[in-house]
């Protein structure tokens, strides 16, 4: 799996076509989607584009997608996972995570709300979820399984599951110097799980960012080290995972930061350099799915 992918989450239809070319012609080779983003299509049409022109061979990218917490019910799993591919317009994903071990309930609203503003559930277990993703893996659908969002326990609990077919390749997480999620990552490793690290630049452009919140691109720590390095803030940051062996999606729709965030393979940060970036660590999360927090299956009410 290429350590550096594209993210393309808000990333819209309008610029998602180019930067998914952009990136392919730049080197990446590991695209990173998601039917809640609503861009497959778009995405899609970028890696046609590159394969038609011969710039790429399908076989040489790594294309990842999840599966949207409203498709949980094992009979919806399928259909799901082949929208997805009609709408990439692909024969096969490399890799198809379950989104969020939260189950909602199924229909054409993403976010099903009752009146507290918490997501209704579909009461189904992610574990018939996961027997359902392997019969994706058996039908050819997709090359391999996985998860995303997942605590230590509930990847446990799939790791224990009487008859477990696959186990997950890879949990993808959101990971950065404000939340190094150490405890998860080295258990993870220990049973070979993968992990992706996501918003590695701390989504600026996540809607509910407030003004306040700490912003790791401009740390003053991470702006030291990279000028440095003579790399950019982005740069050390996406290396900062590399070092770890943990793989890495960053997202942009703009051509040069695409290629700079690319930029990563010809440097390397120095021990002092990266226990620097460790110790900014503040356990600060861009994302604590307050919508769902109230769900049996809501990963973050434990330490890890
Ligand atoms: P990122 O941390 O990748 O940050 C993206 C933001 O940074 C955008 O505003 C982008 O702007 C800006 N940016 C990109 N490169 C640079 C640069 N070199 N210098 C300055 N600014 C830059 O945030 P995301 O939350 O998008 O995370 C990355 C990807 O991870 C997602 O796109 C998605 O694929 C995945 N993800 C998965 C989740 C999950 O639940 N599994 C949750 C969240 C993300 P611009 O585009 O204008 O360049």
């Amino acid at each position: 799996m290429p350590f550096v992918g594209l993210g393309t989450w808000k990333a819209d239809g309008g610029t998602v076509t180019e930067a998914v070319e952009v990136a392919i012609r730049t080197g990446y080779r590991h695209i990173d989607t998601a039917y809640v983003y609503q861009n497959e299509r778009e995405v899609g049409a970028g890696i046609q584009t590159a394969v038609e022109r011969g710039e790429v061979d399908r076989e040489e990218l790594f294309i990842v997608s999840k599966l949207w917490c409203t498709f949980h019910l094992p009979s919806l799993v399928r259909k799901a996972c082949e929208k997805t591919l009609g709408d990439l317009g692909l024969d096969y994903l490399d890799l198809y995570l379950i989104h969020f071990p939260m189950g909602v309930k199924a229909g054409d609203e993403l976010f099903p709300l009752d009146e507290c503003e918490q997501v209704i559930p579909d009461g189904s277990s992610f574990l018939d979820t996961w027997e359902a993703m392997e019969n994706l893996v058996d039908a050819g659908l997709v090359k391999g399984i996985g998860v995303s969002n997942f605590n230590k326990h509930q990847i446990e609990a799939i790791l224990k599951k009487p008859g477990l077919k696959y186990k997950p390749a890879i949990n993808q997480i959101e990971c950065h110097p404000f939340l190094i999620q150490e405890k998860l990552i080295n258990y993870c490793h220990s049973k070979d799980i993968l992990i992706t690290a996501y918003s590695p630049l701390g989504s600026p452009d996540r809607p509910w960012a407030f003004s306040g919140d700490p912003s790791l691109l401009d740390e003053q720590n991470v702006k030291k080290i990279a000028s440095k390095y003579s790399k950019t803030p982005a740069q050390v940051l996406v290396r900062f995972h590399i070092q770890r062996n943990v793989t890495v999606v960053a997202k942009s729709v703009k051509p040069h930061r695409i290629r700079e965030n690319f930029q990563v393979f010809d440097f390397a940060l120095n021990e002092d350099d990266m226990n620097t970036l460790l110790g900014l660590n503040k356990n600060f999360r861009c994302f604590p799915f307050l919508w769902a927090s109230k769900h049996k299956d809501y990963p973050l009410n434990t330490e890890y």
